[in-house]
């Protein structure tokens, strides 16, 4: 009886304290790439982490498989970009104490006020703020202390640890931050045009004026109308160079390169979405490059 009791304690313990992996490393998700090489930087060899998404997919329109959902209800850990980058998220019906770590909690948030027209439920509009904060690398400062605090809660021995890991990242980022800003120090306030709000951080942080977007509202293709005054605008205002992302319409982005004379440099929104960034450093160092190439 004493032996079932013991046994049935240290099971409780186990669901407080969140499952361990058989490799007795915590079980983390995260909805993105970026949210899973933020939570490796600070969990170093303790955490097993998997992203729910691809980076190569769009992260707003995500289909989850069984397995993935299996992983997800098991999970120590679940950390997720939040406001309405995953409209999928609700979906999933994830029981109400579900460990759900919202990454947004903290971070500097740009956009917040921008009233939003929320189409349809699945849109991903920034009703609540633009949601793309992880390409300042200065919100990797408040983001990596929530996952710090969240791996504390789950094994707090490994407090000293964490701490650690996340100082050295922090370290080696500050330095690498200002190697991009000194890189992009020439080219403070040139106009560019996006055609979706996804560098809204990134531009802020290094000096970039984004004076429009192709898309009024973010997730909404633009009219023929708009994209009239758009191309306009931007010869008027002597805009030459349109950021894309790798998802964006090949035949929009054209249309307004042909009728802007602009030209199109297609940055990397997430890690792993080009085979030249596979860590949270080397996003940026590829994106500082590719626009210092397109703005010389
Ligand atoms: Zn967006």
């Amino acid at each position: 009886m004493q032996a079932v009791l013991a046994l049935f304690l240290s099971l409780a313990l186990i669901a407080v304290t969140g499952p361990v992996s058989a490799a007795g490393k915590l079980d983390v998700v995260t909805t993105t790439a970026d949210l899973k090489a933020l939570v490796l930087a600070v969990g170093a060899g303790r955490v097993a982490v998997e992203s729910l998404t691809s980076p190569s997919q769009d992260p707003h329109s995500a289909e989850i498989k069984p397995a993935q959902l299996a992983r997800l209800r098991s999970a120590a850990l679940i950390v997720r970009i939040g406001l309405d980058h995953e409209p999928w998220f609700r979906r999933l019906n994830l029981p109400a104490g579900a460990p759900v770590l919202d990454a947004s909690r903290g971070a500097r948030l740009l956009q917040t006020e921008t009233p939003r027209l929320r189409v349809e439920r699945r849109s991903h509009v920034h009703a609540f703020g633009n949601t793309h904060y992880w390409l300042d690398p200065e919100n990797a400062r408040p983001v990596t202390a929530s996952i710090m605090e969240g791996l504390t809660r789950l094994s707090p021995a490994d407090q000293a640890s964490f701490a650690a890991s996340r100082t050295e990242f922090l370290g080696k980022l500050d330095q690498r931050l200002t190697a991009w800003k000194a890189a992009l120090a020439p080219y403070q306030g040139t106009k560019v045009v996006v055609i979706h709000d996804t560098w809204t951080y990134f531009a802020d942080r290094f000096g970039l004026s984004i004076v429009a977007a192709a898309e009024p509202n973010p997730g909404v293709p633009p009219s023929s109308a708009e994209l009239a005054t758009l191309t306009r605008h931007m010869r008027e205002a002597g805009v030459r160079v349109i950021i894309a992302d790798p998802h964006s319409s090949p035949a929009l982005v054209k249309h307004i390169a042909a009728h802007s004379g602009a030209t199109v440099v297609t940055l990397v929104p997430s890690v792993g979405a080009d085979p030249a960034a596979d860590n949270y450093f080397s996003l940026f160092e590829l994106n500082v490059s590719r626009l210092v190439a397109a703005l010389r």
